[in-house]
């Protein structure tokens, strides 16, 4: 990867945090200098979450460093030396190189050898500039905050190795990663932030409390749910199911694999074929006999060429030139019909792909029946199954996996019921936020470039505008917090993708909503209007939810496994205080009675002390506990402890179970 040098219109963007990070990169090279005079340094740039320096040193720099190096970068900042800009021409910039001045505190017997190299890149036109705080002058185009001493708080991070401009011909540097901010606070809030994220892992999480495994005989990012997860994974159907049908969905189910032609007609053969798996080859009776006799024509030229033509090499030699010639023309020939009849075999009988989304099955769904524009908007919903060949190197737990279900609808319309329709899908996704907790997101809207029409965008310049404009309407009418990026539309319609971030702040890309003119095109997909005449659809593919396996994931580290009642794999654990065969029956009469009425509720009824058993049940973050002793049996009460909020005391047993059932109903936080 070749690292781009920033732009200067890229540099004078650089934000307030951006400047900070980056002069702190300016001090961590100074200090490294106070140490290892004979350090070289190539570039320091701001990066996501922090910054770095690229240096070349003889001397490893291990971790066991920082301190001696933050206390050098300590000293520079109280120092509070200013960052003084110096334009200088290409042959003062090119003399101070030469003299090892640059990125240095003094004159050097070797010269400065990355930053002249960067010097005879920088454009002829571009002005050359230099950057001073105290002893330390660096090339550099900027900017920079004022003085060290605004540079707040800092901690080094990390050290790693990175090539010299990214290319691996090039040599090999150490990379010394550190992070800066205004305010010490802002900097332990970052690494609070950093700590609570890790223990929140949805991977760890995930495993202590039996939710997903993941098992090498059934492949990788393949992930299985366990009892606890799958509960998560139906509760989450039910809620759509629920919301799908008062908004007017209709279920639908389909198959897992269709023929090769479904994807052809889609067009997501060949263009989308390296994201699925590979197809499976399908014989009938015909196809099957046709194979055996394809089979046996390759093997008896496979023969011939082994026994007939490729000839131990004594008896080669006893032949002429020509007989040779001949013979490997032979060889020719028999290799180019065995590749014939090979490509013949493949191509036998049916071809048949797992799906990797759902929208071709919805398509030829709405085609199956007559319809009219009566029957419109129609909304076909389906919680489908897909599998998406993702690289080995890019699956991360349930974030990305091969196998997929996804919270998925197709809603087909008239274009004058596109606002409404797309207003309804934006309502849906703001009351799954709500029920969520989810209170920072964003929503980009992706348009089209007119100048890209056929080529990356379907050429239908009308409906374009249309769609977006009408996007564009409901958006700003709805308050929604949005951005809008032009020329990143998908090829068929405008696209909006919905950034979430957890409670801790990390960024999840959840859900996109599409608008597509060109699918229902292609699948001629047609309504009879008012007019008695024949038109195309417009059709929204919509996934709220997402994934199940991504947005269980997400909800894992959202809530730090802590489910509300309504999620929690297991919502009540009996407990009871000894094991009085009275008290037994006791529990056991409440937990009939919850199972009854669908709560996942367990018993411990073992002997263990009662502390053990709270214990136990908090490490799995059940959610409610009933403490059962023989006062409570006495009194047909039960004392009730929620999971982190600790004991709530004694109540009647009624009480306590109408106040759970209604905590569910409501999928109360
Ligand atoms: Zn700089
Ligand atoms: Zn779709």
């Amino acid at each position: 990867m070749q690292e781009e040098r920033k732009t200067l219109e890229q540099r004078e963007q650089m934000t307030d945090i951006e400047r900070l990070r980056h002069s702190a990169s300016h001090v961590l090279a100074t200090a490294i200098l106070k140490i290892w005079p004979e350090a070289q340094f190539a570039a320091g740039p701001p990066v996501e979450n922090g910054f770095y320096y690229d240096v070349d040193l003889p001397h490893r720099i291990s971790p066991e460093d920082f301190e001696k190096i933050e206390a050098e970068m300590k000293k520079e900042i109280k120092e509070n030396h200013p960052f003084e800009r110096m334009e200088v021409s290409r042959d003062e910039a090119l003399e101070l190189g030469k003299k090892g001045r640059l990125a240095a505190l003094s004159e050097r017997d070797q010269p400065s050898k990355f930053k002249i190299d960067i010097i005879e890149n920088i454009p002829p036109n571009e002005k050359i500039s230099l950057y001073r705080n105290g002893d330390f002058i660096d090339l550099c185009a900027g900017p920079h905050v004022m003085r060290t001493g605004n540079i707040g708080a800092f901690r080094l991070t990390n050290v790693a190795s990175a090539y010299y401009k990214g290319d691996e011909k090039n040599p090999q540097l150490q990379r010394v990663y550190g992070t800066a901010f205004k305010t010490k606070k802002e900097l332990d809030d970052y690494f609070a932030m950093i700590e609570e994220a890790k223990k929140r892992d949805h991977r760890k999480l995930g495993k202590e409390l039996e939710l997903f495994v993941f098992d090498d005989d059934v492949g990788p990012g393949l992930p299985m749910f366990l009892p606890r997860g799958a509960v998560i994974a139906e509760e989450l159907e039910k809620l759509a199911k629920e919301t799908e049908f008062a908004a007017g969905y209709q279920r639908v189910r389909t198959p897992h694999i269709a023929r090769e032609s479904l994807y052809k007609k889609s067009g997501h053969l060949p263009y989308y074929a390296e994201s699925m798996f590979p197809p499976m080859q399908v014989l009938e009776e015909e196809a099957t006999r046709k194979r055996i006799e394809l089979q046996a024509r390759i093997d008896d030229l496979q023969r011939r060429i082994n026994t007939e033509i490729l000839l131990p090499y004594e008896e080669l030699q006893q032949k002429t030139d020509k007989e040779n010639q001949s013979t490997l023309l032979q060889a020719a020939a028999a290799l180019t019909d065995t590749i014939n009849l090979e490509a013949k075999l493949q191509q036998l009988g049916d071809r048949y792909y797992l799906k990797a989304m759902n929208c071709p099955h919805h398509h030829k769904l709405f085609a199956a029946l007559p319809r009219s524009y009566r029957d419109l908007p129609l909304r076909l919903a389906e919680y489908g199954t897909d599998y998406r060949y993702e690289k080995s190197g890019e699956l991360f737990g349930l974030m990305r996996v091969r196998s997929l279900q996804m919270n998925d609808a197709h809603l087909y319309m008239t274009p004058e019921q596109f606002e409404a329709e797309f207003n309804a899908v934006n309502e849906m996704y703001l009351n799954y936020f709500k029920l969520f907790g989810i209170e920072k997101y964003l929503m980009r809207f992706s348009t089209h470039d007119p100048a890209m029409l056929g080529e990356k965008f379907v050429d239908e310049p009308e409906l374009w505008k249309q769609t977006e404009e009408m996007t564009r309407n409901v958006l700003k009418n709805s308050g929604i917090n949005y951005i809008e990026v032009p020329n990143e539309a998908a090829f068929y319609g405008p696209k909006i993708d919905v950034q979430a971030w957890s409670v801790i702040g990390r960024e999840f890309s959840i859900a996109t909503n599409q608008v597509d003119f060109a699918q229902p095109r292609r699948f001629d997909l047609r309504y009879k209007d008012r007019d008695n005449v024949d038109k195309i659809p417009l059709c929204i593919h919509r996934a709220p939810l997402g994934t199940h396996e991504r947005f269980i994931g997400f909800l894992i580290e959202h809530y730090a496994g802590n489910f509300p009642l309504w999620l929690s794999p297991e919502q009540v654990r009996i407990l009871t205080i000894g094991d009085d065969p009275k008290l037994i029956d006791y529990a056991r009469s409440i937990l009939k009675e919850l199972r009854a009425h669908q709560v996942r509720a367990e018993i411990d009824e073992s002997s263990d002390k009662i502390n053990g058993k709270i214990q136990r049940a908090e490490q799995m973050k059940v959610h409610t506990m009933f403490v059962i002793g023989k006062r409570d049996l006495e009194a047909d009460a039960v004392s009730v402890r929620v999971h982190g909020k600790g004991n709530l005391g004694a109540k009647p047993r009624g009480e306590v179970i109408a106040e759970i059932l209604s905590a569910i109903r409501e999928r109360r936080a």
